[in-house]
């Protein structure tokens, strides 16, 4: 018989960070600087740990380590996806991330970093730093060493329940004010480009220009392909909000009932507004949870936005 895994999540202090991932979502912890909530994760840096059922207090890896038969036996050594909620009080810095190839070379073997944001919450009329303006890696160069961020960072409009795929080699910054949900590959490597010149206890962060600068594409993506909203789609069923190599994400959104076969690999899945159940079994907005593979029908009830995934 398998069982829904109810992860705890692990949440992060960032100086950017705010309040609003305990206020809003409940997540006991303490300060005025919680950035991030790694909700679905397994990664050394925040392994979220398994609430109930025969796996109970243990950690996410090590399911997925004892027990790869509830991940459809995927070819990875490490669980592959990683599923964050953003609370931006101040603007993060303008950053970079490799891909697989240039991970593994430069990074110690790690993944690159794929990741994929849905936008919760966002002030009116927001927008949000994704790609860049300059046509050849040159010019790229000489804007970044004449410091001509204004004219180098390309700032799109986005809104409530927008989503946006930052491929690796896209410059890209979340802003202050936005609550932002991220799929992402299970990575940490990040390239700060630029931080607004700020000073964190008196001295500027680190930069990593060299990196940067390996790994960023030139030209960017165009606008239109960045940005896609997802507002307005059929309630009670798993719509596909975007699929690529590493990772498939839906949106739902419940109102009553919403059955469904689970036949991938696995199924990640946030509570982002709202309570209900899934197959029974309370939850509420800031759940996150696993459903395994091979799980079959399983029915969701109440009034309840989510964001599921799976690996691909
Ligand atoms: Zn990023």
């Amino acid at each position: 018989m398998k069982e829904i895994m109810l992860l705890d999540p692990v949440c992060t202090h960032n100086i950017w960070g705010g309040t609003r991932l305990r206020e809003e979502f409940g997540y006991p912890v303490e300060g005025d600087d919680i950035g991030e909530c790694w909700g679905i994760s397994a990664h050394p840096n925040g392994d979220t740990v398994i609430r109930n059922g025969s796996y109970r207090s243990m950690t996410l890896s090590q399911v997925w380590r004892e027990h790869p038969e509830e991940f459809g036996n995927l070819p990875y050594d490490r669980f592959p996806l990683l599923t964050k909620i953003i609370d931006a009080r101040e603007d993060l810095s303008i950053q970079v991330h490799p891909d697989d190839v240039y991970a593994k070379d430069h990074e110690n073997g790690s993944f690159g970093k794929t990741e994929c944001w849905y936008i919760v919450d966002c002030p009116d009329d927001a927008t949000l730093v994704i790609g860049h303006n300059a046509k050849s890696k040159e010019e790229l160069e000489r804007m970044v060493e004449e410091g001509r961020w204004k004219e180098l960072l390309r700032e799109l409009p986005v809104s409530k329940g927008d989503m946006i795929q930052i491929s690796p080699g896209t410059v890209h910054a979340i802003k202050a004010g936005f609550l932002i949900l991220e799929t992402q590959q299970n990575s940490d490597i990040t390239y700060r480009v630029y931080d607004y010149d700020r000073r964190s206890n008196g001295v500027p962060r680190e930069l990593h220009i060299e990196k940067s600068m390996d790994v960023i594409q030139v030209p960017a993506k165009s606008a239109p392909d960045s940005v896609k909203s997802t507002l307005g789609l059929p309630v009670n069923q798993l719509n596909e909000i975007y699929a690529c190599e590493y990772y498939k994400i839906w949106k739902a959104e419940i109102d009553g009932k919403m059955e469904v076969e689970q036949n991938d690999p696995f199924l990640s899945v946030s509570i982002l507004e709202g309570a209900g159940s899934v197959d029974g079994q309370a939850v509420k907005k800031g759940q996150h949870l696993i459903v395994p593979f091979g799980y079959g029908n399983i029915v969701f009830e109440g009034c309840m936005t989510m964001i599921e995934s799976t690996a691909i």
